[in-house]
């Protein structure tokens, strides 16, 4: 049964019309810059800013008073000048199998505009794996996707990237003194042990805020989750998949999910502007791949689509030479998709040819279908605004 833990009744942790900007999403340097703005001498700006990355990121701290190292003038000051709170949580929804997804209501844009968004967080016995967005829907329109049905609002910017690892870390009671206070504390001592840009928008669209957001929460002395931890899922952005591995430098995940660029241009439009050969030519140069660095290719499996023997065989040949693992997606169904789940016995099959060749085939279990927070299904009401509404909104 679906338990909805907070709702809108829950007190906002926004305050209406709050100029003061976020830390939360600044690079050291942007940090740096923000404190000599607020009066930080020089000489101290580099301590200080690692003080307050110390209090922001590893204590996770969502005010300023309780930065007991920092004298309480300057706490003040910061106070005055900007904020380090979440984003509000509209809902928290736990499955029947402890999945949890939260919608999140961001801050106002510039244009005045509160959009959504959801991620997911799948506890497992092994590991805790995050799953978060990289925009208000999504430019791609995949077909078995059901953010794919959300026009793109807008990219979230870097503060919006991090504040949702924040947000679950504060919900799953993830920083290091609830693991401290915790009698039972996690293997690994944490809950979230793994993040991956899966859920809603397509990360290689909005680089730069997912390049520094990542930075931020790969950094050692702050949420501390290495690079091969995190996972950047694209539906196929070519030409800058080699600037991925070079600059954002985390794993990578691909959506494949077609073995003929007939289907896959179905199934993901994208593919007419960068057709398989070309995509998996882009693979085989990933910077770092090796066996102990693989790229992950899913593949949700579509009844009667692209589940055929055929399929799995071709599947293997186009990934030959390529240190890969492949991810069967049973296809978790969203209110009008045109698409049904494989039967078992078929994906049974499927992955049966894949192991065979070598590769490491797990058929991920469903989860959270309950709640609509398994792969695929995320989606926010937030709309892309038109230009009379946001003249509209201007003109207040
Ligand atoms: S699968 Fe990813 S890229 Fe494709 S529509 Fe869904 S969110 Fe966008």
């Amino acid at each position: 049964m679906t338990t909805i833990l907070n709702t809108l009744e829950a007190p906002p942790r926004y305050i209406p019309n709050d100029p003061r900007p976020s830390l939360i999403g600044m690079t050291r340097d942007a940090l740096a810059d923000a404190l000599a703005k607020a009066g930080v001498p020089e000489k101290q700006r580099r301590m200080r800013a690692g003080q307050i990355w110390h209090w922001i990121y590893h204590r996770g701290v969502q005010s300023f008073a309780e930065m007991s190292n920092i004298a309480k003038e300057l706490r003040q000051r910061l106070d005055e000048e900007f904020v380090i709170g979440r984003p509000e949580i509209v809902t928290e929804q736990v499955s029947n199998d402890g999945t949890r997804k939260w919608l999140l209501k961001l801050a106002p844009d510039e244009r005045g505009a509160r959009h959504e968004v959801e991620m997911v967080y799948i506890p497992e016995a092994d590991r805790g794996t995050l799953c978060i967005s990289s925009q208000v829907g999504c430019t791609l329109t995949c077909t078995f996707c059901h953010t794919g049905t959300q026009k793109l609002v807008r990219n979230l910017t870097a503060n919006e990237i991090v504040a949702q690892v924040m947000t679950a870390r504060d919900g799953v009671k993830d920083w290091p003194s609830d693991i401290e206070a915790n009698p039972t504390p996690p293997l690994g001592g944490r809950y979230i042990t793994n993040v991956v840009l899966m859920g809603m928008g397509e990360p290689l669209y909005n680089f730069d805020n997912v390049k520094d957001a990542m930075e931020i929460v790969s950094d050692g002395e702050g949420i501390s989750l290495s690079k091969r931890r995190i996972t950047l899922s694209t539906s196929g952005v070519v030409p800058e998949i080699p600037r991925a591995g070079a600059e954002i430098g985390t794993m990578l995940a691909i959506s494949l999910h077609g073995t003929t660029d007939e289907i896959r241009d179905k199934l993901v439009p994208l593919n007419k502007k960068y057709p398989i050969k070309e995509l998996l030519a882009a693979c085989r140069k990933y910077p770092g791949l090796s066996n102990a660095r693989r790229i992950t290719f899913e593949y949700v499996m579509l009844k009667g689509v692209n589940d055929s023997p055929e399929d799995a065989k071709r599947l293997v040949k186009l990934l030959a030479g390529i240190p890969a693992k492949i991810n069967l997606i049973p296809f978790n169904p969203w209110p009008g998709t045109q698409y049904e789940c494989s039967d078992w016995d078929t994906i049974e099959r499927f992955a049966e040819i894949v192991n065979k060749a070598g590769y490491a085939s797990p058929v991920r279990t469903p989860r959270g279908r309950d709640i609509m927070a398994a792969c695929g299904q995320l989606k926010s009401e937030s709309q892309k605004i038109r230009a009379k509404e946001r003249l509209a909104l201007e003109a207040h």
